[in-house]
């Protein structure tokens, strides 16, 4: 089977999507080919642009956007430095803008970062949040009386070590258990998907609100694990606290997520919907060159073959979590084209003496070295490729667990390596009409 595109991106993760729907709000014929669905599922949904900078410090930035600056001066290698801060702020704008405008109302501060409760007890900072965890910040800003609210049977959180996490900073925190009779059936094994499945109920919303408003005593909030149904979770929010009159919030639980996954299940619809090809399971198994264009992409399936031809490529399949390297005892080495990998060269040097020691551990840097137009490089800083960019967790010079960066990185060198391609696609047709 052939098909012919303008476009193809390896890659169904966060950066793959943000790229795939640039790419399909400019109108290039898209084909995004997923071997898997990502890091986005497992994450709390909660979108972090920069939140600890400098890295060794631990501090804490309020300002995220003052630090991506300070980064950008001092790191120009590293992604954010890579597109620039004028394309970082266009690429996080554009895709808020239409999160925020889409059913699960994502929001933000502009220039601030926010804190939220994590179903740890721990506070997150990080940039922006869906509706749905909104109120979670503000209830955390506020520390009013509050009642953080599980049910039994649910081993995913423990509303007592939320609360006892917190409450020598929180007056007022409370933590309650629901008993199963609440559910609609009780007799099954509760877990996230079932809960989340009963909240789309009205039926099982009257009967939750019901049970719920006896404990409530002087709570202005009401904290849930975020199980508050799948692509309706703003509504249902609403719903509840019309029910119950105080404001309730989703607290993200540890991996994998239901907030991830209603963002991930979203991207995919509307990218579906403007008429970009996702395909998922198989594979991109080899990319084969003309010179230095990629013209194929082989893609093997369980009953038949099939090849994507491609006038440009974007490489967005993610570090050693998404497969885009792999690591050896002879080193670490990129999957799909061999690309030239930033790393120690020795293994001893991978890691430090101390395991959680402020700089960091290296092998957290490793990635794919790339020019100012994300196309990978040689030892000699020259594009390997012409029709080739590189985007997202698989590039080099980052730490985004320590900088608390993730969704930006996806966000900014997704949106950037599209504006690259166009960039390259209107150089080929100014020649071509010369
Ligand atoms: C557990 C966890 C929790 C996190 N929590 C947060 C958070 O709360 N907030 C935040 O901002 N960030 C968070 N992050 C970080 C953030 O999710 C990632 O940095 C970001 O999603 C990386 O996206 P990516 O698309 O570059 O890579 P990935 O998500 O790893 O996606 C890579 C994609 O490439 C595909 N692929 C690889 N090779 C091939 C191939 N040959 N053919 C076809 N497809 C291929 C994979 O199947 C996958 O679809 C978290 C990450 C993890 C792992």
């Amino acid at each position: 089977m052939k098909t012919e595109c303008d476009l193809l991106i390896v890659g169904g993760g966060l950066t793959g999507l943000v790229a795939a729907w640039r790419a399909r709000r400019a109108g290039l014929e898209t084909v995004v080919v997923a071997q898997g669905p990502g890091s986005l599922p497992f994450t709390s949904g909660a979108l972090d642009l920069l939140a600890v900078y400098p890295t060794e410090t631990k501090r804490y930035r309020v300002r995220p956007w003052e630090a991506v600056s300070e980064l950008i001066e001092t790191e120009p290698n590293h992604p954010y430095g890579r597109v620039g801060l004028r394309g970082v702020r266009t690429a996080v704008e554009d895709f808020l803008s239409y999160l925020e405008a889409s059913p699960l109302a994502y929001y933000r501060r502009e220039e601030e970062n926010m804190a939220i409760v994590t179903g740890a007890g721990t506070i997150k900072p990080t940039y922006a949040v869906s509706a749905s965890m909104k109120k979670n910040r503000l209830a955390w800003s506020q520390r009013k009386p509050a009642l953080i609210l599980g049910f039994e049977g649910l081993a995913d959180f423990a509303p007592e070590q939320v609360v006892s996490n917190l409450q020598d900073r929180w007056n007022g925190l409370r933590s309650a258990r629901l008993d199963r009779t609440v559910l609609l059936d009780s007799s099954r094994r509760l877990t996230v998907a079932q809960l989340a499945a009963d909240f789309e109920r009205r039926e099982f919303r009257d009967r939750f609100s019901e049970a719920v408003k006896p404990q409530l005593g002087q709570s202005k909030f009401l904290g849930l694990p975020a199980v508050l149904g799948f692509d309706r979770v703003a509504d249902i929010c609403r719903d509840l606290e019309e029910k119950l009159g105080v404001e309730v919030f989703e607290i993200p639980l540890l991996s994998p997520s239901l907030p991830g996954m209603r963002l991930a299940d979203m991207l995919k619809r509307d990218l579906v919907a403007s008429g970009a090809d996702y395909r998922q399971g198989a594979p991109v198994e080899k990319l084969e060159a003309q010179g230095k264009e990629i013209t194929v992409a082989h893609r093997a399936g369980k009953n038949r073959s099939e090849q994507i031809l491609a006038r440009h490529v974007v490489v967005a399949t993610g570090r050693f979590f998404g497969r885009g390297l792999e690591a050896s005892q002879h080193g670490v080495r990129e999957t799909l084209l061999d690309l030239r990998v930033e790393a120690p060269q020795n293994r001893d040097n991978w890691h430090m003496s101390s395991f959680l020691g402020a700089p960091g551990h290296p092998i957290n840097r490793v990635g794919v070295r790339v020019g100012r137009d994300l196309r990978p490089v040689g030892t000699d800083g020259l594009p390997l490729y012409e029709n080739v960019f590189v985007a997202g967790a698989v590039l080099a010079c980052h730490d985004w667990v320590r900088e608390k960066s993730g969704a930006g990185i996806s966000l900014a060198t997704g949106h950037a390596a599209v504006e690259s391609v166009l960039a390259h696609r209107r150089r080929a047709n100014k020649k071509d009409s010369a």
